[in-house]
C-alpha cells in the first residue's frame, strides 16, 4: 500500500498520542489498519519515526521521500519551528545511516528535498489548545478509546489546514478575528471544533474538514464543550443572541 499524505495526516494524531503515552501502540496500529489508511508495518514505522523526529534522533526505518516530508510538515504545523528543526535533523541523520545502504538515489533525493523544505516552509501555527485541555473530563464520559479517536479529528493537522483554508481564521460562532484584534501576533491562530456527535461516529469514519470541522475562537470553543454532547454552533449563536437582546 502506498503511503499517501492524506493517510499520514489522518494517522498523525495517533502517532502523537502514542508518543505522549495517551494511546497504546497496538490501538493506534489497529485503527490505521481498520480505517484502511496504512498497513501495519507502515503505521509502525510512522509511530517510531515520529518519536525519533520529536527527539531529533536519527531513525532507521525508511519512509518514502514524500511521506517523510509530509510528516515533517505536520510536525511543524502542529508544534512550531523548534519541533520542525528537530524533525529535519532526524531525517538528515537518517540519511547518514542510509549511506551504508545500497540505494544512493533515495539518499540524494531526500537530502535535496529537505534543503528545499527548510528554505520554503512557513510554519502554519493553527493554535495548540485542544478541547480535551479545555475539558479534561471527556474521557470519563465516553468510551476511552472512542473519545481518544474522536479527539484526534480536531488534532488532525491536514484536516485543520483544509478547514481553515475554506473558512478563514474567523470564529464561526461570534465572528471574532484574531488578526483584527491582535495584528500579526494573532494572524495564524484559531481553534478548530469537530461538530459531529460521538454517537454518529464509527471506526471507519473519516473526517470531512468542511462539513464536520469549524474554526472557533477559544472562548466559544470552551462554551460549546460546556455540555455533552457539545452545544451545536447554532445553539450557541442563539444563546448569545438571547443574552444580547
Ligand atoms: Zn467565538
Ligand atoms: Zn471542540
Amino acid at each position: 500500500m502506498k503511503i499517501t499524505s492524506e493517510a499520514i495526516g489522518n494517522f498523525y494524531p495517533f502517532a502523537k498520542q502514542v508518543y505522549l503515552h495517551e494511546m497504546k501502540w497496538k490501538d493506534a496500529i489497529d485503527h490505521a489498519e481498520a480505517a484502511g489508511w496504512l498497513n501495519r508495518s507502515s503505521a509502525h514505522n510512522i509511530v517510531q519515526n515520529y518519536r525519533m523526529m520529536r527527539e531529533g534522533k536519527g531513525y532507521n526505518r525508511t519512509l518514502n521521500v514524500e511521506a517523510t516530508l509530509e510528516l515533517i510538515r505536520l510536525i511543524g504545523d502542529d508544534l512550531g519551528k523548534e519541533a520542525f528543526t528537530l524533525a529535519i535533523s532526524a531525517a538528515r541523520q537518517h540519511i547518514v545511516y542510509y549511506a551504508d545502504q545500497p540505494n544512493g538515489r533515495y539518499q540524494q533525493t531526500l537530502s535535496e528535498k529537505l534543503t528545499e523544505l527548510e528554505s520554503s516552509y512557513e510554519i502554519a501555527q493553527f493554535g495548540t489548545d485542544y478541547p480535551d485541555e479545555i475539558s479534561g473530563q471527556s474521557r470519563l464520559f465516553e468510551g476511552a478509546k472512542k473519545a481518544v479517536v474522536v479527539n484526534s479529528y480536531e488534532r488532525n493537522p491536514t484536516a485543520r489546514r483544509k478547514c481553515i483554508e475554506h473558512y478563514g481564521r474567523v470564529c464561526t460562532v461570534c465572528d471574532f478575528r484574531f488578526f483584527a484584534k491582535y495584528g500579526k501576533l494573532g494572524e495564524k491562530f484559531i481553534h478548530v471544533h469537530h461538530e459531529k456527535d460521538l454517537a454518529e461516529v464509527g471506526e471507519e469514519y473519516g473526517v470531512d474538514p468542511i462539513n464536520d470541522l469549524k474554526p472557533v475562537c477559544p472562548n466559544c470553543h470552551a462554551m460549546l464543550h460546556q455540555k455533552r454532547p457539545a452545544y451545536t454552533i447554532e445553539e450557541l449563536k442563539e444563546i448569545i443572541a438571547s443574552v444580547a437582546t
